[in-house]
């Protein structure tokens, strides 16, 4: 007998639960930043459900620093741009170093979030079916529940633009070099097209930094609610923990995690994972971020461009025998909880949808609302995880 949806029927109920504690996160409590009254509302209506299921929930304290709404990397780069291309003669060096110093940018920028001292604090929830068992589980899903401050653009033309940016930075930076490295070699380059340049590049650096120091907007405004980022990923967890929990005895020892703060530098997990550092050797780590939108099912296979992350290659395997369907993906720009696992050496994996390009002009915008929410999506997550869990249990 099978132990989670494994009818369409029983599938379409499964999604439709997750679909309506969706609506509830993003729609009724709305944007939950980290720290927030609405984020600890969140919580409540997470650990109230599984509690009425009948998990022991848990909450342990975690101490973050909010997004700042200043990114010293990023003006850096703006600054690094906006002039390179007009002091190229006196300062090859900068021209020459600008699309390296793009490359490793989001990966510093992230280190540099990361690494800010905490300042105010929240929680994470960790709920266990059958609490009295002090052994870590098997498995351990997880989600966050924050949502991110929102882009401080509100047009969708320019949102379409801005979830460019840095792609189409990356070219001008390329540009200048090109023209930098030409001028090096002697070869004459007409001194108007050395200014467009220069000036394009000037006008990619105000963008960025424009974009740093725009004022936030009223506070319903700065942030976003999040729909599929990540009340996507907390309502199909709840919806297959509603599963397991009338599934007794359970066929293997499972918790589920919902991390805070993820947004503002993974903190949620990072305290995780060094509070519980013994988990490491048994705990297989499951995350699922941004599962509600698309056509295309990914695992995060990598993240970073130098000295890349890798999720655990046996996790990987599993679920491509879980849905062969799955694409791989790496992340050069983003990270995610999965990260600090990996790092500290769990077997850990995410799970995130999207479309087969992958740029999404609502991320992290007011647009992530629940009509954004792709209900197919939701049940192909579900199947798969099913599928997972089936097969961990078999295995
Ligand atoms: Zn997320």
């Amino acid at each position: 007998m099978s132990w989670l949806p494994s009818t369409p029927e029983q599938l379409e109920l499964c999604a439709r639960r997750a679909l309506t504690h969706i609506e509830v996160l993003a729609s009724n409590i709305g944007a939950r930043p980290s720290g927030s009254s609405a984020e600890r509302q969140a919580l409540d209506y997470v650990s109230g459900l599984l509690t009425g299921w009948g998990y022991e929930v848990q909450r342990e304290a975690v101490a973050f620093a909010p997004t700042p709404p200043l990114n010293l990397p990023y003006l850096l780069g703006a600054i690094a741009l906006g002039v390179a291309g007009w002091v190229s003669g006196e300062f090859p060096w900068l021209a020459l170093a600008l699309p390296f110093f793009f490359m490793i940018l989001p990966q510093w920028s992230r280190w540099w979030v990361q690494n800010r001292k905490p300042t105010h604090s929240s929680e994470n929830l960790l709920a266990k079916l059958d609490g009295k068992r002090s052994e870590p589980p098997v498995l351990l899903f997880c989600a966050h529940i924050d949502t991110a401050r929102a882009v401080p653009l509100h047009h969708p033309w320019l949102l379409h633009l801005y979830c460019r940016t840095l792609d189409i930075l990356q070219r001008f930076a390329w540009m200048i070099f090109a023209l930098a490295l030409l001028k090096a070699w002697g070869w004459p380059v007409a001194p108007g097209f050395l200014y467009s340049v220069a000036a394009l590049g000037s006008l990619g650096g105000l963008w960025l930094a424009g974009l740093q120091l725009i004022p936030s907007p009223a506070e319903e405004l700065a942030h976003s609610p999040g729909a599929n980022d990540n009340a996507s990923g907390v309502g199909v967890l709840l919806a297959v923990a509603e599963e397991l929990a009338t599934q007794t005895p359970l066929p293997l020892p499972i918790a589920f995690l919902f991390t805070t703060a993820e947004e503002s530098g993974l903190y949620g997990g990072r305290d995780f994972v060094q509070a519980h550092p013994e988990w490491a050797k048994t705990t297989r780590v499951v995350c699922v971020d941004m599962v509600g939108k698309g056509e295309v099912l990914y695992y995060v296979a990598k993240e970073g461009l130098f000295n890349p992350l890798y999720t655990d290659r046996e996790l990987q395997q599993a679920f491509l025998v879980a849905n062969p369907s799955l694409q791989p993906l790496w992340h050069t720009l983003r990270s995610g909880d999965y990260a600090p696992f990996c790092q500290a050496g769990f077997r850990a994996i995410s799970l995130e949808s999207g479309g087969k390009s992958l740029s999404d002009w609502s991320y992290h915008t007011v647009f992530d609302t629940v009509e954004q929410i792709n209900p197919e999506m939701l049940k192909k997550v579900i199947k798969t995880l099913s599928a997972f869990l089936e097969q961990s249990r078999a295995g």
